[in-house]
């Protein structure tokens, strides 16, 4: 990426290396750039094109610009303070506290650009080298895990990971679990982070195993930061019984990116005075501000709670019919072929494992591509572990948000590739 004329600081030296969210987005944005043609874009987090929700980012954008002109003017013509909208916030603090008794206060909420900036400042604020020259890091106790976070910390060493524990179920079914008798805590650790539900497996922590992490977490004086990307309770992509979590030194992410707005580059960090200090400081000395627009668009929903009713009434059904039809034409397609689908309780993703599989995930990546499917082949979703685990290279992860009339002709394509591997041809 860099080219060898820069300076050979730490960072051109990391960014020359290239990383693997750099090639997933490059990838799905070229293909979607050149029009997918024939390609099945299973690829990437895009969120789906729900005809309802467009409609009512539409309706909300005109009503603003012909009943509330000066609201309009303020979106594009002023610098929000760094901590976000202050209205933004009022609206947050309001809505957590009326629905779950959260008790909080706007100095436990600030407003990024985005999730994914959120994350490098929460990481490299809670990890690195502290004043005594010693390492402070981030575990994630479930591996796999968010692709994104990989490359984020500024030192090599901030990340620490923990493989998780298979569960074979009936049904060709699998499932991950923390497994805490294994986790590698040592005072280190200042942090633990998790996605709930878990991109790329679609995995959600239970409220008990959320309790056992937190637990872990306050005798050990660590915070529990958990991304809520897909989250309750919006964007709702949820399909069992759980409730949010919070409680001392936690940090909640949520994002508007997944509520169809990954335009807007939107991030909602709630947390400890501290932690949401440290972080509007960073917006203001990285960007000055947020961009407005999100919090401008979506504001009226916010005030009003209907943006918990419309996640749950258009958000969530979507996805959770989605996941029901891409599981079946995944059980048809590969009946002959070993796969097993990780149990699938919520984001936009089947987690797909071919156990045995000859070859690796990068040859299936480049395999599958040639056929006309684009994956995300799933040793990304490994890092930060101290050992290689050949489990990672048996996966793969796949997006049914698309176009899931066309996904069962791609779940046929991808079972010939697989098949095709196994039988060494
Ligand atoms: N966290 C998770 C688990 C994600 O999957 C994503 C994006 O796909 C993000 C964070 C970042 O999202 P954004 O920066 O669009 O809010």
């Amino acid at each position: 990426m860099a080219s060898s004329r820069l300076p050979s600081t730490k960072l051109s030296r990391k960014l020359e290396k290239g990383s693997g969210i750099e090639r997933l987005m490059d990838d799905l944005g070229r293909a979607l750039e050149e029009g997918a043609g024939d390609l099945h874009m299973l690829g990437g987090g895009n969120p789906a094109p729900i005809p309802e929700v467009a409609q009512r980012w539409r309706a909300l954008m005109q009503g603003m610009l012909s009943d509330q002109p000066e609201r309009f003017d303020r979106m594009l013509g002023v610098y929000d303070p760094q901590q976000g909208n202050r209205r933004y916030i009022r609206a947050i603090v309001r809505l957590f506290n009326e629905t779950y008794g959260w008790g909080l206060t706007e100095d436990n909420v600030v407003i990024t650009n985005g999730g994914q900036t959120a994350y490098f400042y929460l990481f490299n604020l809670l990890a690195g080298l502290d004043d005594a020259g010693q390492m402070k890091r981030v575990l994630f106790p479930l591996m796999p895990e968010y692709i994104g976070y990989a490359e984020q910390g500024m030192h090599p060493e901030m990340f620490v990971a923990a493989p998780s524990k298979i569960e074979e179920l009936p049904d060709g079914l699998f499932k991950y679990h923390v497994d805490f008798e294994q986790l590698p805590w040592d005072e280190s650790i200042s942090a633990l982070c998790v996605s709930r539900p878990t991109n790329p497996t679609g995995n959600v922590l239970t409220d008990d195993e959320m309790r056992h992490l937190h637990r872990l977490c306050r005798e050990r004086d660590a915070y529990l930061i958990v991304d809520n990307a897909y989250g309750a309770p919006f964007p709702d992509m949820i399909f069992t019984d759980i409730q949010p979590f919070w409680g001392e030194d936690v940090v909640l992410t949520y994002s508007l990116s997944k509520l169809g707005l990954p335009g807007v580059r939107t991030g909602i960090v709630i947390g400890p005075p501290e932690i949401c200090r440290a972080v509007s400081s960073m917006n203001a000395i990285v960007g000055l501000a947020n961009g407005n627009v999100g919090q401008a668009l979506t504001l009226p929903l916010f005030e009003s709670g209907e943006i918990i009713r419309f996640a749950q009434e258009h958000v969530r059904p979507y996805y959770q019919d989605r996941s029901q039809r891409a599981v079946e034409a995944i059980r048809e397609a590969f009946a002959d072929v070993p796969c097993r689908i990780h149990v699938p309780e919520g984001a936009l993703f089947l987690w797909l494992w071919f156990p045995g599989l000859p070859g690796g995930g990068d040859l299936l990546y480049e395999e599958l591509k040639a056929a006309g499917v684009l994956v995300v082949p799933g040793h990304f979703f490994f890092h930060s572990l101290p050992e290689p685990w050949q489990h990672a290279e048996e996966c793969i992860r796949i997006n049914y948000a698309m176009d899931i009339e066309a996904f069962p002709e791609a779940a046929k394509t991808m079972a010939d590739v697989v098949r095709k591997r196994f039988n060494g041809s």
